[in-house]
């Protein structure tokens, strides 16, 4: 017998209310919904706390990662916060205007586990001529605190997400409002760079697909986004799953919004959802999560006669990139 919570828990959501939960059924109600939410956002996930200082730019030279020519950068995105983070260049850079794809990385390593992990993907896009940044997230790669850090592959793919996490809790922060933060930060440099052009797109699996859906939400200038192995509602995959990692968990969110609002922000953006059949993050009713949190966010896509793009695979919580390509090249073209 055990005198336990969950349940406790999951009636507490069933019997209660997201505030910010989609109803708008004007585009300009739609945009008064988006102003307030994102602001609410801002607020619980501590995004709004972050401190900006000047974008100090550092450049640390330049490495071969699985075939890649990589050029290794930091960047000053708070005081006394610098993020790592690595440039692919196309063949088109330094004389043509070229689009920008920031890839952050999921758990189970930081930005060089990228170059592994989506290297088809990153080698088609730069081939299509974007600028590909692979970032550390706070907690990951290079940015581990000290418990997590070392090296080998057990401390490599490790990460200091729950360190970070009770750290930020007691300044009203979290580790995801850190991670959009300084994607924001990052977007800033990349856009400003003379070869870059207008268009930004964000792609990411699982933790790196959480913190595009995240950076899309809270950002206009992200032009087109790709969540694989995320997007579904928080009752099953993260009430129901509290064993997630913590980077998960936002004071009050489960009484805010689910993730059909998230992508209900990205609206009318052009927004790829990517999912495995068989992914057991998605939580017991699999596809169904997901599906229920698409429809909601169908209803703004609807109000702007757009729609989201959702790719299923037969596989389990993994990436495979089936589409994502024409997806990048169409919202580049309606993009530009
Ligand atoms: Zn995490």
């Amino acid at each position: 017998m055990y005198y336990d919570m969950l349940k406790y828990y999951l009636e507490l959501f069933d019997n209660g209310k997201r505030e910010f939960a989609y109803q708008a059924e004007s585009i300009p109600k739609y945009a008064e919904w988006k102003r307030a939410l994102r602001s609410r956002l801002a607020e619980i996930t501590g995004l709004s706390r972050c401190v900006s200082c000047a974008l100090e730019h550092g450049y640390a030279g330049e490495e071969e990662i699985n075939g890649f020519r990589a050029e290794k950068h930091t960047l000053r995105t708070e005081p006394g916060v610098a993020m790592p983070f690595l440039l692919m260049k196309p063949e088109t850079f330094g004389w043509a205007s070229c689009p920008v794809l920031i890839v952050p990385h999921g758990h189970g390593g930081g930005k060089r586990e990228t170059l592994y992990y989506q290297a088809v993907f990153i080698r088609e896009a730069l081939e299509d001529g974007f600028i590909v940044a692979c970032p550390d997230e706070r907690g990951s790669g290079e940015r581990r605190e000290f418990p997590q850090q070392g090296d080998g592959e057990a401390a490599e793919r490790s990460n200091s997400h729950r360190e970070l996490a009770q750290l930020s809790l007691g300044f009203g922060r979290t580790v995801i409002g850190g991670a959009v933060w300084d994607l924001m930060r990052l977007a800033d440099w990349l856009l400003a760079l003379p070869e870059a052009s207008g268009f930004l797109a964000c792609a990411g699996m699982s933790g790196g697909g959480q913190q595009a859906l995240w950076f899309a939400a809270l950002d206009d200038r992200v032009r087109a986004a790709i969540t694989s192995g995320y997007f579904y509602g928080v009752r099953d995959a993260l009430i129901e799953m509290p064993q997630n990692c913590a980077c998960n968990y936002i004071p009050g969110f489960f009484e805010t919004a689910d993730m059909g609002e998230l992508g209900a922000l990205i609206a009318p953006r052009p927004f790829f959802v990517e999912s495995g059949a068989g992914d057991p993050l998605a939580g017991k009713r699999g596809l169904a999560n997901v599906r229920e949190q698409l429809a909601t966010a169908g209803k703004a896509y609807r109000l702007f006669g757009a729609e989201i793009v959702h790719s299923v695979h037969g596989g389990g919580h993994e990436w495979r990139g089936d589409g994502m390509r024409s997806f990048l090249a169409e919202a580049r073209l309606a993009g530009e």
